[in-house]
């Protein structure tokens, strides 16, 4: 860029709103809005209107609904253990309870009797119809409730408590912003080009502004939120469009001419034949490594798919080629069982492997280190341990990252950095929908392991209730007393949770204890043992001496001990659906049969409420299948895009309005265009193409710092 952008007149600092004085303008400073344009960005989080008010006698159980009325009643109580706040909506069709368990005490200084409220939430039904911890908006004494009948549409914003206390609530944003959009709504200029906005029908960026705060009608509201949405979507298409391009132009990387002959004596030398689609993966890989750009893709298989023995390939070309490659694993244990893997397959071909995690003695360390500095080290396995500052390597060509998603996107380039453009091969068992893998891996290319290796039986899975445990014990008694090893896992949310694992440590003493299992041999397993401790429980794990595993979720990712064949996975509702098929993936490796039983109540009795649709939804989907794709697309309905992928660790920016499956038909439109629209003009000099550039410019400038453009 050689001329600044022109000042635009919404860049103005938000004090210069009319009415807008310092006070309020430094608490919104404070949450990040700076300028005019800020706040016209800050949208609202939802509208009111006569069209999407449920009255309380049309409330239906599992509806989504907005319920508008005066509160007509509220106590608190401490009814059983657990203290609660309740209160009475009242509409004139009926009446809905709304209640509050967590900061009971709290909420009678929130709400006052005689109160216009709006609630939001899903309606359950217990001793009557219910919301349970609903959203709520307080409306103004008759105004707003007046203003619905009239059919206006009312913009509900997001408020705190601090920016209540200087007038911003709801309707103090909505005073505000009636200024902000008349005065300078008009004066934003379009970043998108005549045509491309007529090909879509899209009205202007002035117009969706305005309509998105103050929508005319359902109509015209509809138009603004298609008209953002694709601005969101299109910008950040063009953002990895470019990050794509840029590398592709970028100064050449490794080439890794040749395949030796330790490469087929590896494959020659595996206990099993590689499968179609472990070979297709090779291929792709192969194909980018000969070639100097350096290597960006990512490997895609499910559980057990057999992804490990497709990264040691990987890492003994590179090695081949006399460079070192590393391999980063999120867990100690991990990492650990793939430095025993490698040792196996590689040190007998003369390749050197070492170990780096975070709790080696000095001495051993420093060891280590200069292996690594002066190229003795040819592989490099290791936890987060591998990136930190004064590990050097001699000559790195190959990153190999396990369990990705585990990673932020900050590690991942620290360790790349340790080398010089090396390739990088990024490995993860979630499959992502393809409208995700499009927009957060728009630049990188995509291997996928679509085949489980022969012989494999799908796992039985079962949802059983606490009351049958007896039953469960001794089955898993059974089965071991026959040779079959078992997992039992316990819920530990974090490893910090003291009360967790004082359930999981006194779970184990009392299975170790008991007269079914004290004559088994047991172990148990967390992630607050010292490394060399984790060591000795797993090793003997793996070579079947210990036979019943009682584990925290430390053992969730890569751990393999075909041998194993029975998971118990205890208070299944605790968990995520793509955690319990992760958990349910240490099963099912060989080629026995095994189960996964999954205890959960299906009536939670402590605080008397069932378990959520939603816990049943995550439990009945682990039993009706062992599909990954599967499960991690209803993991992705439930949880949302935000959630479920953590769209920060990817370096990107979160999503405001659009919904990446939800909108999947506007996210394709827009990608086609932005990838089409750098192809035509690669470094958008075109002047018609200016305000597409500024506006990119703008948005993404920090992130573009590592794309060179312009
Ligand atoms: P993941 O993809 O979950 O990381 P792993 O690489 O740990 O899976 O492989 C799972 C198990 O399958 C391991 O025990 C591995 O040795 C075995 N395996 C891998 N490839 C094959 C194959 N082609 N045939 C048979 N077993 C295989
Ligand atoms: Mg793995």
């Amino acid at each position: 860029m050689n001329t600044p952008p022109p000042q635009e007149a919404t860049q103005a600092p938000l004090r210069r709103l009319r009415g807008l004085g310092p006070q309020r303008s430094a608490e919104l400073e404070k949450i990040g809005l700076k300028t005019v344009a800020d706040l016209l960005y800050y949208l609202p989080r939802r509208y009111l209107d006569r069209t999407t008010i449920v009255k309380c006698r049309d409330v239906r159980e599992n509806l989504e609904a907005t319920v508008v009325g005066k509160i007509s009643s509220m106590r608190l109580t401490s009814f059983g253990r657990r203290p609660r706040f309740e209160l009475v909506l009242a509409d004139g069709t009926g009446f809905l309870r709304c209640v509050f368990f967590n900061k009971a005490s709290v909420w009678p200084k929130i709400f006052s009797k005689g109160e216009n409220v709006a609630f939001h939430g899903k309606i359950t039904f217990y001793d009557g119809y219910t919301m349970v911890h609903p959203d709520f908006d307080k409306l103004g004494e008759e105004g707003e409730a007046r203003f619905l009948h009239t059919g206006t549409i009312i913009p509900l914003y997001r408020s705190s408590e601090v920016l209540s206390k200087v007038g911003l609530d709801s309707r103090g944003f909505r005073r505000i912003l009636r200024v902000a959009v008349d005065d300078f709504a008009p004066k934003l200029s379009d970043p998108l080009p005549e045509g491309l906005r007529q090909r879509y029908h899209l009205i202007t960026l002035a117009e969706a502004v305005a309509h998105a705060h103050f929508p005319e009608s359902e109509d015209m509201l509809k138009r603004a939120t298609a008209r953002l949405k694709f601005d969101e979507l299109f910008f950040l298409e063009v953002f990895l469009a470019f990050r794509k391009a840029a590398q592709e132009t970028e100064e050449k990387g490794i080439e890794f001419t040749n395949v030796g002959e330790r490469t087929w004596q590896l494959v020659e030398k595996l206990p099993f034949k590689l499968t179609e689609a472990q070979r297709k993966v090779l291929r792709e890989i192969r194909a980018d490594m000969k070639v100097p750009q350096p290597m960006h893709r990512l490997l895609q298989g499910d559980v057990g798919s057999g992804k490990t023995v497709v990264a040691l390939i990987t890492m003994l070309m590179a090695v081949e080629n006399g460079y070192q490659a590393a391999l980063m694993a999120p867990t100690e244990i991990l990492a650990e069982q793939h430095f025993i893997t490698s040792r196996k397959f590689l040190e007998d071909l003369g390749i050197k492997v070492i170990l780096l995690i975070g709790k080696q003695k000095k001495s051993e360390r420093e060891t280590l280190l200069a292996d690594i500095a002066e190229g003795r080290a040819n592989v490099v396995i290791g936890t987060h341990a591998i990136i930190e500052g004064n590990v050097a390597f001699q000559k790195l060509g190959l990153v190999v990252i396990d369990e990705q998603h585990r990673f932020g996107v900050m590690q991942r380039a620290a360790l790349r950095e340790k080398g010089w453009r090396p390739d990088v091969l990024v490995m993860t068992a979630t499959p992502i929908p393809r409208t995700l893998s499009m927009t957060l891996y728009g630049d990188l290319e995509v291997s996928v392991i679509d085949e489980m290796p022969a012989g494999r039986q799908p796992i039985v899975t079962a949802w059983r209730p606490g009351s049958a445990r007896q039953q469960i014990y001794n089955f898993v008694h059974k089965e071991v007393r026959n040779g079959a090893q078992a997992y039992i896992v316990f819920p530990l949310v974090e490893e910090t949770e003291k009360s967790d694992l004082a359930a999981a440590t006194e779970s184990y003493e009392h299975l170790r204890r008991s007269l079914m299992f004290r004559d088994l041999p047991i172990a148990l397993l967390h992630g607050r043992l010292k490394s060399a401790d984790k060591e000795a429980v797993m090793a003997a794990f793996k070579a079947g001496e210990t036979q019943i595993l009682v584990a925290t979720t430390v053992i969730e990712v890569g751990v393999d001990v075909p041998n194993a064949t029975i998971m118990v996975i205890e208070h299944a509702e605790r968990f995520g659906l793509t955690q319990l098929h992760q958990l349910r993936g240490r099963v099912g490796r060989g080629t026995k049969k095994s189960f996964c039983i999954l205890i959960a109540d299906p009536a939670q009795k402590e605080n008397g409420e069932d378990l959520s649709a939603e816990t049943r939804r995550r439990l009945e989907t682990m039993v009706a299948t062992n599909d990954g794709f599967r499960i991690s697309e209803v993991d992705l309905e439930l949880r949302g895009p935000g959630e479920f992928f953590g769209t920060r660790q990817h370096g990107l920016p979160e999503l405001q309005v659009a919904d990446i499956v939800k909108d999947a038909k506007i996210l394709f439109a827009a990608r086609d265009e932005a990838f089409a629209l750098v192809r035509q003009d690669p470094q958008l000099k075109k002047a018609e193409n200016a305000a597409i550039r500024e506006h990119l410019l703008k948005q993404y400038k920090d992130r573009l710092e590592f794309v060179h453009i312009g």
